[in-house]
Order: structure tokens, then sequence, then C-alpha cells
């Protein structure tokens, strides 16, 4: 705890960090120590982590990074981050994202953005660590905690770990609770650990996971020890290579990626199959729908009364909406617009329920593959390695929303999903590769994840 205290004091340039909570940490790490050794403390006793600023910790400042929370101070602790601190972890202090976890850049953040510990060769310019979970990946990468917990709506978990160059998993939809954490699109959201390998990832899933009550869509399923997935054999599974990936202009050192990483898990006695899920080119646009849809709602509860910021007005809708709009950043009422005009009267069927269909048939894609006998999926993670801050999106949203052209598939059908750094690009970034799963089979991924990290 004190090294790792130590390191993020030295590397604040990073931004990794919103909020440290040194004190905080030394009495969680003697507290571990005290444990330990009366041989109980649990199997994280004093492991260092960050926490992405979505999930609400008791007594200590969690603001989604956005301006509206303001100050918020949570009288509550969620659910995954409660269940890392009850096997003994340590919390060092809370982790820049963007604001409501809304971006592929880490550059939403009300905090500014979050800088990649890696760098072009020869060069130095800043490098995005992507998003929304930046800060988790940023801090990992640098060895500013041992991990980091992180949340994924259309890829937030994946797209960081391979920009990072380190490991990340976004579990089945219902595997960890989603109490406590800051909602942006409920239907799609799931927490998950980054770590610096997949036998840290799965330890940290361990804890993560399991049922909880008080989140009407987590899953009654006992948690398996995810860690004896680690060095299991993957002679004879079945890997699908779905051809929609391959996408036009996708860069040679991206495809030279994706056959040398179908290579590795060939070598290792895996069966490569070549696989069709053809509704893939409908994902993009139509998460694009329904997780601004999700979000307006979910957003509609910042209203100046109930948490932090408050804007006053001379009536109560002038203070709602003097609030909003000084509260959310652009992004975030970008969404917020999105939203509600596709959940408006006249519009509703032409535009969300239809995306509700296509869901329906993406969903179908994977479980078509899956009942053929086929145990995961390999695709790349990004189309690209790591961008220059301010390199993207400025006048064209779109331009960002490509970035998760690989992952929000995996969102829309529920699935888990790991991202494991596969290679580096011709700049010497760090590139990845994802690999999805069946439901609620995570042990399957760690198994592959391993054998090509
Ligand atoms: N980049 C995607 C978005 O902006 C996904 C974000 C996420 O997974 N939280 O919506």
């Amino acid at each position: 705890t004190d090294a790792h205290l130590k390191a993020m004091e030295a590397a604040r340039v990073l931004n990794a960090y919103v909020l440290e909570t040194p004190d905080q940490a030394r009495v969680m790490a003697q507290a571990a120590d005290a444990k330990l050794a009366k041989g109980e403390g649990g199997w994280l006793g004093g492991v260092p982590l960050g926490i992405k600023d979505l999930f609400a910790t008791k007594g200590v400042r969690t603001t989604a990074c956005s301006k509206i929370l303001g100050n918020f101070v949570p009288p509550y602790e969620s659910t995954v981050t409660a269940q890392l601190w009850r096997d003994g972890a340590v919390m060092l202090g809370k982790l820049n994202n963007d604001e409501f976890a809304m971006g592929s850049a880490n550059e939403t953040s009300f905090f500014g953005p979050v800088v990649n510990p890696w760098r072009r060769e020869g060069s130095d310019v800043n490098l995005v660590p992507g998003g929304s979970s930046g800060g988790s990946a940023s801090a990992v990468a640098a060895g500013l905690c041992l991990g980091a917990t992180a949340t994924d709506t259309g890829g937030s978990i994946r797209q960081p770990a391979a920009f990072a160059g380190i490991v990340g998993m976004k579990p089945t939809y219902g595997r960890c609770s989603r109490w406590g954490t800051v909602a942006f699109a409920s239907s799609l959201d799931q927490a998950g650990p980054i770590a610096r390998t997949v036998r840290d990832t799965a330890i940290l899933m361990r804890s993560m996971a399991g049922y909880d009550p008080k989140d009407s869509t987590s899953v009654d399923r006992a948690v398996p020890d995810y860690e004896a997935a680690i060095g299991k054999s993957v002679k004879g599974m079945k890997i699908g290579i779905p051809k929609e990936y391959r996408i036009d202009g996708m860069p040679a050192e991206i495809e030279k990626l994706w056959s040398e990483g179908a290579a590795q898990l060939k070598a290792a006695g895996a069966e490569l199959v070549d696989v069709s899920l053809p509704h893939t080119k409908y994902a993009l646009p139509a998460y694009y729908i329904v997780a601004p849809a999700e979000a307006s709602s979910n957003l509609a509860r910042y209203d100046g009364v109930r948490y932090g910021l408050r804007v006053p007005g001379r009536s109560i809708s002038d203070m709602y909406e003097n609030t909003r709009a000084e509260g959310f950043g652009a992004e975030v009422r970008r969404r917020v617009m999105i939203g509600t005009y596709v959940l408006s009267a006249g519009y509703y069927d032409a535009y969300y329920l239809r995306a509700q269909k296509v869901r329906t048939l993406i969903k179908r894609d994977f479980e078509e593959c899956f009942a053929g006998g086929i145990h995961a999926i390999l695709t790349p993670a990004t189309p690209s390695a790591a961008f220059g801050i301010g390199e993207k999106g400025g006048a064209d949203p779109i331009e960002m929303y490509l970035n998760d052209i690989f992952t929000v598939t995996v969102n829309m059908a529920g699935l888990p999903g790991i991202a494991v750094p596969a290679g580096k690009d011709v700049q010497g970034l760090p590139l990845g590769l994802q690999l999805i799963g069946r439901p609620f089979d995570e042990e399957t991924l760690f198994s592959l994840g391993e054998t090509i990290e």
C-alpha cells in the first residue's frame, strides 16, 4: 500500500485518480495485516486497488466524474466494492472515468482527460487510455494499483484494457451486482475487473461476482473459483472466427494480430471454425439508440434536489433547467437529447422499438453460434491502438462511437468478454484481442485468454 501511494504521488500527471484516500488506505492495510497475522485475512488480504468513481463508496466522495454530483458522499457502499473489502482488499482512491461512463477516450470527465502511460516510439505526444474506464486502465498499467474495478456498457472495460496493454473482463450480464454503481444504461451495464494479468483478473472477479438480492437482474448462481481456470487445457475447444468482424479498411496490423492469436490457440489444441454473425453491422447504431434511451431515463434523477449541484432559478423548473445545463457536460447532454427523442411519442416505434428488435437478432446470432458447438469467439478488441488526446471525435462524435465497433455486440447480447494483450503496433503501442463466451462461462475465457497473453 505504501509503495503504491508513493507511486500515485509521483504519477499525478496521468490524472488517473480523481481522489486519493491515503489515510483510509493505511487503516485498511493495517486491519488486513492484523487479520493476516491471525490467519484470518481473505484471499485479497492487503491487496491495494483503485476504484472507478462510478462505484458508491461509503463516506468517500463519488461523482461519476460529473459536475452534477458535486461533492456527493454516499451513505452506502456498492455491493461489488463491499465484497472486495470483505475479502481484505485496500482502497487507494477513486479513479477517473468518462462522465457517467459515456465515452471511449476518458475525455468527457469533469476532472479532465487521463494520460495513457504508453507512448509511440520516439514521440512525446500524450495518448488517451481509452474509456470510459480510462483511470482504471492507466493506473493499472502504470503500477498505481494492483488492480481496479471498472464498468462496461459498450466496451468500457475491454477497450481501455486493450489500449493500455493489460487485461479486462466484462462478465455476463447479471454476474456482478449493479447495486450502488451509478447507472448509465441499466440493461447493458456490468461491473468487472481490470488487472495486469489474466490470473489477477480472475482472482478479483471471484470477489466481485455473486448474487445480490438488491439488484433484481443479478443472477443466483454459485461463483466458481475463476483462478482454477488458469492453466487449464484448451484442447478440443472450438473457437469461432466471425467474418463480419473483418471490417472495411481494417489496418493490416490488426488483421495480423488476429490471425496470430488464432494460430496461438490452434497451437494449444483448439479448433478454429469460420462463423457468421450476420447482424453485427447493426449493433453500433442500435447501441447508440438503446444506451442513450436508458441514460435519459436514468439521468432524470439529477434534478438539483436529490444530489450534489443546485443552480437556483426563478421557479422550480428554472432550477431544474439551470442545474442540468450547468451540471452535465456536452456528451451527456447529447445523449439525454438523443435518448429523449427516440423514446418520444411518434418516434418510439421507429427508433427505440426497432433497436430492441435488432438487439434480439444480434443475441440470436450468438445463440446459434454457441448451439453449433462453438465455445468462444475470437475478435480484435479495438479497430486501432491508442490515439492522441484531442485527436478524435471533436467535430464528429460518430468518429469516437466507431471505436466500439467490436465491443458493443457483447453488451447487446449480455455475454461475457475478455480483452487480453496480444501484440504491438508498428509504433510500439499495445494491441488487444477479445474473446467472447457463452453466458456464465467466464472460466473458458480465462483459460483461453491466458493461452494468448
Ligand atoms: N464508449 C461507449 C459509450 O460511450 C461505451 C461506454 C461504456 O461502456 N461505459 O457509450
